[in-house]
């Protein structure tokens, strides 16, 4: 069995086995103490959050690095502006699409129609403020660039990173130290994603089994066609819409596509976030499948942060749901204010934390929908969330290579070679010191 293959199969596994024992422990030790305490909200607890924070701490000096790079190394500097409107404009086309969708399957189906309103059940959620989009707007030029990078915002991150690495070109010879120390700290940085990789199966086990103790799969059976319908298009999009627009306009091989973004999918799915995925998914996109630095170092963060088909599906359907369950008309008009709402929401909460539901609130509200109906949805939200994060972070991955391949910027060779970026399970060491050191 080739060696990646073995990395990507382990974190399967384990990914598998915590599953399983969340499962068994929700089912069978619910009541135990012992188990609660020491391992569900101990042991799984301690080293699920360890894992998620190792993935944060990378997502900041990872994207700085790789994007300067990435602006660095443009043969033209019109590039950038060309991969930026193209990016953008396919990702609110896919975020359309996979809404269209949502609304229109949520429609056949029909979920919640005999779905019985309890007194309790609506009265327990308070939507979050999301600022309004000329604040976004404003917002994407950072006043102080080391508050943005303190605070991740990866929007103003990429804005200053951008006009920083723009600049290091235009001052010529002189910027070279700087393009080279760029290049080795992003070397770095990707050998540090190859190490976080080999902790993965436990962090996956950890995050799986504290999930799935806490979050029993009864809590799906009364909602079962939401959560069947959300599941279903989610799907749909995934292996329908994205893989259509992927053999279309990248013209490549989507089975060769699927299997090299694997690993990413694993974690998206099992941290429920774009953001802390970035790392994997930049090295995905860069070492297995073959999309030059320039190009994947702008699309993924940037995909990572305004691109959620995923959740607009989950808002699709919920729409759909809610005004089932409080028998509402939405009509047409209130579709096609679903739908743009949606795309605009999308762009609007950047870098808003528990995005999915500000965006679902907002389009609630649009449509005159009650609110409160998310408290219906909020008890098997986690599990979708799981779903949906690994649906946005293939959508981002689909966008960056179709706006490749259009850029002649998409590696064919890597992407033929089945084990191309493929990590290692062992952890190799270099017997001898760099010269450099040696000589000190
Ligand atoms: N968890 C999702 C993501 O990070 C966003 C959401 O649906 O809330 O991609």
């Amino acid at each position: 069995m080739p060696a990646k293959t073995t990395m990507t199969t382990k974190i399967l596994v384990w990914m598998a086995a915590g599953l399983m024992l969340g499962s068994l422990i929700n089912a069978f030790m619910a009541e135990s103490l012992w188990v609660q305490d020491y391992l569900v909200n101990g042991l799984f607890h301690v080293v699920g959050a360890i894992f998620i924070s190792t993935l944060k701490m990378l997502v900041v000096p990872l994207v700085t690095f790789s994007l300067i790079c990435g602006v660095c190394g443009l043969g033209d500097i019109n590039k950038l502006g060309r991969v930026g409107l193209k990016s953008f404009l396919l990702f609110l086309l896919t975020t359309a699409l996979a809404i269209s969708l949502a609304m229109t399957v949520a429609t056949l189906i029909g979920p919640g129609q005999d779905f019985e309103l309890t007194e309790n059940a609506s009265s327990s959620f308070t939507a979050p403020e999301a600022p309004p989009l000329s604040q976004v707007i404003i917002n994407l030029v950072p006043t102080n660039p080391i508050a943005a990078y303190a605070d991740g915002n990866m929007l103003q991150i990429i804005f200053f990173t951008i006009i920083f690495g723009v600049c290091i070109l235009m001052i010529g010879e002189r910027g070279k130290p700087l393009i080279d120390l760029s290049e080795r700290l992003n070397e770095v940085m990707m050998q540090v994603v190859n190490i976080v990789m080999h902790i993965a199966p436990y962090g996956v086990f950890a995050l799986m089994a504290k999930t799935f103790a806490q979050q029993g799969l009864d809590l799906i059976v009364p909602m079962m066609s939401y959560f069947g319908a959300v599941a279903l298009v989610l799907v749909l999009h995934l292996t329908g819409t994205l893989m259509l627009l992927l053999k279309l306009l990248g013209r490549v091989n989507v089975f060769t596509f699927m299997k090299k973004m694997r690993a990413a999918q694993i974690f998206a799915f099992s941290t429920s976030s774009s953001n802390a995925t970035i790392p994997i998914t930049l090295s995905s996109v860069e070492k297995r499948i073959g999309v030059d630095n320039s190009t994947a170092s702008f699309v993924v963060p940037f995909g990572a942060t305004i691109n959620m088909d995923g959740t607009a599906i989950m808002q699709g359907v919920a729409t759909v749901f809610i005004a089932n369950v409080y028998g509402i008309e939405l009509g047409l008009m209130g579709y096609l204010t679903v739908v743009v709402m949606a795309v605009l929401a999308s762009i609007g909460t950047a870098g808003v934390p528990g995005v999915g539901l500000i965006m679902l609130a907002m389009v609630l509200n649009q449509v005159g929908l009650p609110v409160e109906g998310i408290a219906l949805i909020m008890g098997v939200d986690r599990l979708l969330d799981m779903m949906r994060t690994a649906v946005n972070v293939t959508g981002d991955a689909t966008i960056t290579t179709i706006v490749a391949r259009s850029e002649k910027s998409l590696n064919m060779t890597i992407f033929n070679d089945p084990l191309a970026g493929t990590v290692e399970p062992e952890i190799h060491l270099p017997h001898k010191k760099p010269s450099a050191v040696r000589q000190s």
